[in-house]
């Protein structure tokens, strides 16, 4: 492996964000206030009952407890 620098290219640090961003809204936890349906999508959604008081927890957010 050739010598090169420690800090990404522009391209690789856009690729890498693009991933985190992926990675964030992979899997977001959604609780209907109305319905009280709970589902898990990897976009934000609307509850299929219309409502849009909806609110979205990504999974790695959630606590230990
Ligand atoms: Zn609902």
């Amino acid at each position: 492996m050739k010598e090169t620098s420690n800090l990404f290219t522009p391209k690789e640090l856009a690729d890498w964000q693009q991933a985190l961003d992926l990675a964030n809204y992979t899997n977001i936890l959604h609780h209907c206030h109305v319905c009280d349906r709970e589902w898990v999508a990897s976009t934000e959604e609307i509850c299929c009952c219309g409502s849009r008081s909806v609110e979205r927890i990504a999974c790695w957010q959630f606590p230990d407890d």
